[in-house]
């Protein structure tokens, strides 16, 4: 074996795309990928400081790493840290600022790439059936609560020819657009996501686009008519961040919406979207919330269609204005409050999984599952699923019947004659 590298990936869909693109610049450059836990030439740690707990744990990721290899590798939002948590971290590790990740190879002096300085930029291992592509970076919103515009600067986007290239290059069947705003994408252009879209769906026959996290603000509803005018093409999934539905929370929170405006933007999701998903963040103990802006939660979410939800108890972040608010809710009170939240959201995940059986839904086939003679698949509506078959299935989009519940999973059996999407590189129809 020659040069190897690993990758141990904390934090957001973002990190997950950065990772991918560092991985795929290390593969093209010669170097072989290990798990992370295996010795390894170069171990790489894409960190996530978004509250306390991560930083402690992205700390101990890259003390891990220190141990197992020659080289690390700091990069994400922890590249800048110094202090805290990441005071015993050994100063031989290289940081690696997010925004220079195309840069890995330099950093770390490795001038192994078999066709020279040039590299391929398909940031994918060729096996996947779904890439993820980070379109956007940085942040201008300033939520209290989070340090990322402070790590990740301000808000700035590639172009929609950028895009473009990239998504041609990868050639999958699945494009995850992915930012840390998402919904921020273009604004400096004056374009919005739906504006990308339109742009690339006739440039790029046969590619299934899935939007990754958006925010409230700035998201544009035109993604509706897409959704609806191009079914096998744009996923019917919004994960629409909500973080709470107490306006006071969050106006305290500095999330920039109301809830009359999420809802709104939901309401026009569910009504108009066959077999829509709607997916969201919630975060539970924020400062200052009372037992009431708890209840105004769960009694938004009971009369949601949240298909799944995920649940962060605050953590005080040193660094945003948050941490210096008054009221800081207890931890007991602030678990409590999470559990509470947690049982529910099981239930609606529960109801979705169930609205949905005896539908037919396009699936995506992308890896062998642990038990023999069954490939675990994804719908166009975000549905994890089971369905008989090999290997020789991977990468495939089938029409499928939703059968029944299996635990976390759902057994879908394939409709005769069922393949769909086949991607093309030429471009225009
Ligand atoms: S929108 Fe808010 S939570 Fe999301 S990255 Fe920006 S500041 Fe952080």
């Amino acid at each position: 074996m020659g040069l190897t590298f690993s990758i141990h990936t904390l934090g957001c869909r973002a990190n997950q795309a950065d990772s991918e693109q560092m991985a795929q610049i290390l593969l093209s450059a010669g170097f072989e990928e290990v798990a992370f836990g295996q010795p390894a030439d170069c171990q790489v740690v894409n960190t996530c400081t978004v509250t306390r707990e991560a930083d402690r744990k992205s700390a101990q990721m890259v003390r891990r790493a220190a141990r197992l290899g020659d080289q690390v590798v700091v990069t994400g939002c922890g590249a800048a840290q110094k202090g805290g948590a990441w005071q015993r971290v050994p100063s031989t590790a290289l940081r690696l600022p997010p925004e220079q990740r195309e840069q890995i190879l330099e950093k770390i002096g490795a001038q192994h790439c078999p066709s020279g300085d040039r590299l391929e930029r398909n940031w994918l291992r060729r096996d996947r059936a779904r890439a993820l592509l980070r379109i956007q970076e940085g942040c201008d919103q300033f939520c209290t609560f989070c340090i990322v515009p402070y790590v990740r600067g301000r808000a700035r986007s590639q172009s929609r020819e950028w895009v473009l290239e990239q998504v041609l290059a990868l050639g999958t069947q699945e494009v995850v657009l992915s930012g840390i705003h998402l919904s921020a994408w273009g604004q400096e252009r004056q374009e919005d996501l739906a504006d990308l879209l339109e742009f690339l769906l006739p440039r790029t026959p046969g590619v299934r686009y899935r939007l990754s996290s958006v925010e409230p603000d700035l998201f544009p509803t035109r993604i509706f008519d897409l959704m609806v005018g191009y079914p096998e093409r744009v996923c019917p999934h919004l994960h629409l961040v909500l973080q709470h539905a107490s306006d006071a929370v969050l106006q305290r929170m500095h999330r920039g919406y109301d809830l009359a405006h999420y809802d709104a933007l939901v309401q026009e999701f569910v009504t108009r979207v066959p077999g829509a998903c709607l997916t969201t963040d919630l975060m539970v103990g924020f400062p200052g919330e009372t037992h009431q802006d708890f209840e105004i939660l769960m009694r938004y979410v009971r009369r949601t269609p949240f298909a799944r939800i995920h649940v962060f108890p605050y953590s005080q972040r040193p660094g945003t204005s948050a941490a210096r608010f008054p009221d800081q809710v207890a931890e007991a009170v602030s678990q409590q409050r999470r559990d509470r939240l947690l049982k529910l959201a099981d239930r609606k995940r529960i109801a979705f999984q169930r609205q949905n059986l005896g539908q037919i839904r396009e699936a995506l086939v992308e890896s062998e599952s642990e038990q023999p003679g069954w490939m675990k698949a994804t719908s166009d509506n975000f549905l994890p699923l089971l369905l008989r078959g090999g290997p020789a299935l991977r990468g495939k989009r089938l029409l499928c019947r939703l059968q029944r519940r299996r635990g976390e999973l759902i057994i879908a059996v394939a409709e005769s004659g069922a393949e769909t999407g086949t991607v093309s590189r030429e471009e225009g129809f």
